[in-house]
């Protein structure tokens, strides 16, 4: 059969490709018909319905060429740089601000990442700070965000990511006006440290010039009022004195608070008994209480050690602050310092130190900036209370320096309670409390105390020793106890309670005992030595505690009284006073074969010369002075003093350097001269930098005479005879 048309095999071909083709029109057909239904599902209502409802008609759909020409239309309006690298780092896209920075403003899509990069390094618009070109790119190329400064003086930040399908994303911000602003701030913050600091030297040197002078008028002010005055000139001159004192006393705190708010305190911890700084502080404040009629109460937690690595200048200036505020603002009824600690790690103990009062107390609102600087609570414009406002804002940094925060509770009207807590190394010095355990044959005690801390507070410590302890707040009551039989080893009687008498109270046991029988001890606590004297005089069988009682004294006490009264059972004597020194007492030979002591001082200041010599005028010893370190040395050799009083600010060669000389010089010879520091440094931590330099003492302007006199006779070697015929060694 000839060819003829379409073969047969042609036309199934022909037919199975329309079919094909209409299938997958009908493919197509089907799915702009699910779409136009999801377009209708995400536009409801139907325009029909939008215009019967009076609606707008919607946005048109933007189709996906407009999206793209509108993203591109973003990018550009970008004040960022932007661009996006295929995973293989070729450009894809990049706007405008991005290519300009890379001197590349038609750099076409397809551009690899590392030619890009070259340009913008060789191109000379960013400042490449020396580095090379392939520094910058490895830079350039790595996770972390890159800072550019464009020769220009812009800062750009160049941060880099990659998308999901390991796209370069690259963005570059302009910082400039963040970078300006942080060095403005960091060149504020350098001038105020810069002024801080200055602060800090004027009034360190400020405390040099005004303590000179104050030292004058104070040292003048003594002086005179050593001479025949009328009562009206004394008073004058107790005045000028008292007030000179007063003014030194703030101008120390000032100095000292300056010190603190720069930064420029340092701590020096070293082995301290805290227990007895507690005393001893209240010691001090006792005159002031005993005026007001004030009971003054230390409870040391029985269980604490006592010695602690701690700066003790520092806490005691804390604790004299925080107690002795706490006796000014108390006009009645008692303070009590208590501390309790806690074991926290090995040789380390959380210690809470409070201060508690009966006082006048401190407002909520007040409560507030209480801690702040020159805060001083009034009460409706009336100062009743004195002082310059800075203690507490002195303590509050001092304690944070110290590693605590300190807090007040308080109730106007009743009373304040200011706490802190300290975390502290225990000395390694410090022996185990020597209270409990020890052996003692006292088992039933009674005390009497009309303050209930104050009988808390014994109770505590006497249960501890193992004693079984009866509490009476009067005397009547506690007849009442002994009338009715009950039986006791030691009363504890305070006796400032109004009807407790000790002499009284010990022939009354003594009759409830019955002959034979052992008597019940009586121990007396009382504030003043005078009382404890009377109180013995009358009865020598009554012991006497001083207040505030330390817990040792106690303890030792009551060993005292076991021994008495259980002769057999007497336990080891309590740790005796180190003996007397063995050796003869040079100072017993007669004063005729011994020569004059020789003293040097050293001072710039005429009017401190002259005080120190009207000072010293009528003692037993040779004087000569000297104007600068030059002249101390140069008097040393010649004079061969005894003592030096060295002032440490001085013209030509300062105290320091002069004591240095002395003590390479006396090296050879193993000589000593004692040297003792007289200051108008009153900057704490300056007497270390004294000290440091060799002198053996350290004595703060204005000087007083009896500190002098002490001094001297501290230094007196034994083949000198005593300066004053009041000498105490005599
Ligand atoms: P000042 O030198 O005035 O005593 P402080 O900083 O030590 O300065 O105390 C600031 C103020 O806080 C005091 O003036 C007083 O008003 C108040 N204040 C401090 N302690 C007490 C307290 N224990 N009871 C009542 N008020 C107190």
């Amino acid at each position: 059969m000839a060819k003829s048309g379409f073969s047969l095999s042609d036309k199934v071909l022909q037919e199975r490709r329309a079919r094909l083709a209409a299938e997958r029109q009908l493919l197509e057909k089907q799915r702009d018909l699910a779409d136009l239904s999801h377009r209708l599902t995400q536009y409801p209502p139907a325009p029909a319905e939008r215009a019967a409802q009076g609606e707008p008609p919607p946005p048109a759909i933007p189709d996906a060429q407009d999206v793209r020409r509108k993203l591109l239309d973003a990018l550009e309006a970008m004040r960022d740089g932007f661009a996006l690298y295929d995973p293989q780092l070729r450009l894809v896209v990049a706007n405008r601000a991005y290519l300009a920075l890379f001197g590349t403003p038609d750099a076409p899509p397809g551009t690899s990442w590392a030619a890009m990069a070259e340009r913008l390094v060789t191109g000379g618009r960013i400042d490449t700070e020396g580095r090379s070109a392939a520094d910058w790119q490895a830079a350039l190329t790595g996770a972390e965000p890159v800072l550019l400064r464009t020769v220009s003086g812009r800062h750009l930040k160049l941060v880099q990511s990659r998308g999901p399908d390991g796209d370069l994303v690259c963005q570059i911000q302009d910082i400039t006006e963040i970078v300006l602003r942080e060095e403005e701030l960091q060149h504020a913050s350098h001038r105020a440290e810069e002024a801080a600091r200055a602060k800090t030297a004027f009034f360190a040197n400020m405390s040099h010039e005004l303590r000179t002078p104050m030292n004058g008028i104070v040292g003048m002010a003594d002086l005179l009022a050593e001479t025949g005055l009328t009562e009206e000139q004394r008073l004058y001159t107790d005045t000028i004195r008292t007030s000179g004192e007063a003014l030194l006393t703030i101008i120390n705190e000032v100095l000292d608070y300056s010190k603190l708010a720069a930064d420029r305190t340092v701590l020096y911890p070293e082995p301290f008994d805290i227990e007895r700084c507690l005393h001893e502080v209240m010691a001090l404040l006792l005159p002031a209480a005993r005026e007001k009629n004030l009971r003054l109460i230390v409870d040391y937690d029985m269980f604490l050690p006592t010695r602690f690595m701690v700066d003790p200048g520092r806490l005691r200036q804390v604790m004299t602050n925080l107690i002795g505020n706490a006796v000014k603002f108390t006009l009645s009824g008692h303070v009590l310092a208590r501390t309790v600690g806690f074991r926290r790690e090995e040789g380390k103990y959380e210690v809470h130190f409070s201060v508690e009062d009966s006082g006048i107390g401190v407002s909520v609102e007040e409560q507030e900036r209480i801690f702040g600087e020159f805060a001083q609570v009034e009460s409706a414009g009336d100062r009743r209370f004195e002082g310059t406002g800075l203690g507490l804002a002195i303590t509050h940094r001092l304690v944070a320096l110290m590693g605590g925060a300190i807090w007040i509770k308080s109730e106007l009207g009743r009373g304040s309670c200011f706490g802190f807590t300290l975390m502290l190394p225990v000395a390694e010095d410090d022996k185990p409390a020597e209270t409990p355990g020890v052996p003692m044959r006292l088992r039933a005690a009674l005390v009497i105390d009309d303050v209930l801390i104050n009988l808390m507070v014994l109770e505590r410590q006497l249960e501890t020793f193992g004693m079984k302890v009866t509490s009476c707040r009067t005397a009547a009551d506690a007849y009442k106890l002994i009338d009715g039989g009950a039986r006791f080893d030691v009363v504890i009687a305070d006796q400032a309670v109004s009807d407790v008498d000790g002499r009284a109270l010990a022939a009354r046991l003594r009759a409830a005992a019955g002959p034979g029988r052992p008597d019940t001890r009586v121990v007396m606590m009382t504030a003043d030595a005078p009382g404890c004297a009377q109180a013995r005089a009358l009865d020598p069988s009554i012991h006497c505690l001083a207040k505030p009682v330390l817990r040792s004294d106690l303890f030792r006490c009551l060993q005292r009284i076991s021994a008495e009264t259980h002769p057999a059972a007497a336990p080891a004597e309590p740790p005796a006073l180190p003996p007397p020194p063995a050796a003869a007492d040079p100072h017993s030979a007669p004063s005729a074969d011994l020569r004059r002591m020789r003293i040097l001082t050293a001072d710039d200041n005429r009017t401190n010369q002259l005080v120190f010599a009207k000072m010293v005028k009528n003692l037993d010893a040779d004087f000569r002075y000297a104007a600068n370190g030059e002249e101390a040395v140069r008097l040393w050799r010649s004079f061969e003093p005894d003592l030096i009083f060295m002032d440490v600010s001085m013209p030509k060669m300062d105290g320091r350097d002069a004591t240095r000389m002395i003590r390479e010089a006396e090296a050879e010879s193993g000589a000593h001269v004692a040297i003792c520091a007289l200051t108008a440094h009153a900057m704490p931590g300056d007497n270390l930098q004294i000290l440091d330099s060799g002198m053996d003492q350290y004595m703060t302007k204005p000087f007083k005479r009896a500190k002098i006199l002490r001094q001297i006779e501290a230094s007196r070697p034994p083949d000198c005879r005593p300066v004053s015929p009041a000498d105490p060694r005599q």
